[in-house]
């Protein structure tokens, strides 16, 4: 049976170009960038026009991209190399209670070492208001971290104007930007953001790497050491085809951008048009401020565990509330922040859309979705 594949917030296929652009880094182009020989200069210039790639899609200067192993160690070495540079002017660390958990268990090992950290609410929309950022701020805070987009409702932050208030502060911003890129316009150099993360698998690009922004001049320290790859920013043999894949990714995502923006708001809506057909008791707890491409639903009195569990006998592939712990159906603390009832938060499900989903797809998905409910109902 094909599968439908709803789970885009987890991870995306693999474009067959970025395959094909990867390919002669995992055959014959195989020399380590950090080699002086022929070999080793093709991989060090395949990795510097790939940032080139970067900076362009992003706005920022080349010199500015770190390559990493993907969005959890950009948001660990944001945050973790923001408070070490700055520990002497203070130890105080702002960030939200809906952040991933490559950034809350950053912040609560921070925290563990003698840091102490401020974990805004968002509002009932899942939404983090930038006055409540400001009020959290204190003397002694040395950086703020608020996610772009939210993995679990697509709820787009107002992090532009919470860069604006960090950088009047003097403290530092960084920005998860792993569900944003390819959908929300990233143009750096108009901003303040000083740190950003973002993940080449959430956007048709292989897995395992990504990128860290890093503003120059800005008091930064290295969190991996070792040989002096990446600009002394990041020791370690780059992940060559990964990065040559991720730059390829990013400048067709950003080429794309516009007509798949448009494309995904089509699936969603076609997909909540049908379900809200079929069933008169569903709760949408993604915001009207949300990407296209992330659609949080709850199916009162229907275990979320269950429905999961029925939709891939079916074929069809999603995700359950809390959709990044491993394995586990933990209650997602992201809809506990928004304060949603039990009910809510133990039958939500995830759908999650890209450009390559089509009508049909959405429409079958939903159809399904709603007999399993009302089959469960029965019971
Ligand atoms: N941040 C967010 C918002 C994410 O959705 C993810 C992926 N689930 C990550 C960070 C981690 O990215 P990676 O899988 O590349 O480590």
């Amino acid at each position: 049976m094909p599968v439908i594949y709803l789970d885009n917030a987890a991870t995306t296929p693999l474009d067959p170009a970025v395959r094909e652009a990867m390919e002669p880094y995992l055959t014959d182009q195989y020399g380590n960038p950090s080699s002086t020989h022929q070999m080793g200069r093709a991989a060090r210039r395949a990795i510097e026009r790939a940032r080139e790639q970067v900076g362009e899609a992003i706005d920022a200067d080349p010199a500015e991209i770190v390559f990493t192993s993907g969005g959890t160690e950009s948001d660990n070495a944001a945050i973790m190399g923001a408070a070490v540079a700055n520990r002497k002017k203070g130890r105080h660390i702002v960030t939200t209670s809906i952040e991933h958990h490559a950034v809350l268990h950053t912040c609560e090992f921070l925290e563990k070492i003698g840091f102490s950290v401020t974990y805004v609410p968002p509002g009932e929309n899942g939404i983090v208001s930038s006055e409540e950022v400001r009020k959290a701020i204190r003397p002694d805070t040395t950086v703020v971290s608020v996610m772009h987009v939210n993995n679990e409702t697509g709820a787009i932050q107002p992090i532009e104007e919470i860069a604006d208030i960090c950088r009047e502060q003097e403290i530092l911003f960084h920005t998860d930007a792993v569900q944003a890129v390819g959908l929300l316009p990233i143009r750096l150099k108009q901003t303040k953001i000083d740190l950003l993360s973002l993940s080449a698998h959430k956007l048709h690009g292989p897995k395992g790497v990504g990128v860290l922004y890093v503003r120059r001049g800005i008091a930064w320290t290295p969190i991996l050491h070792g040989g002096s790859q990446e600009r002394k920013k990041r020791a370690g043999t780059e992940n060559v085809s990964g990065i040559v894949g991720l730059g390829a990714a990013m400048e067709r995502t950003m080429q794309q951008q516009t007509e798949h923006y448009k494309q995904i708001v089509t699936l969603r809506n076609r997909m909540l048009a049908v379900l809200t057909e079929e069933l008169d008791d569903l709760q949408i707890n993604s915001p009207e401020e949300s990407v296209p491409s992330i659609l949080s639903l709850s199916f009162p009195n229907v275990s979320a565990e269950t429905l999961l569990m029925n939709l891939d006998m079916e074929g069809i592939a999603a995700s359950s509330g809390s959709a990044c712990t491993s394995g586990s159906l933990q209650p997602s603390h992201v809809l506990m922040a928004m304060k949603r009832d039990e009910n809510c938060v133990k039958s939500v499900i995830r759908f999650s859309f890209s450009n390559q989903n089509t009508v049909a797809e959405v429409e079958t998905a939903a159809r399904k979705t709603a007999a399993i409910v009302n089959r469960l109902r029965r019971k």
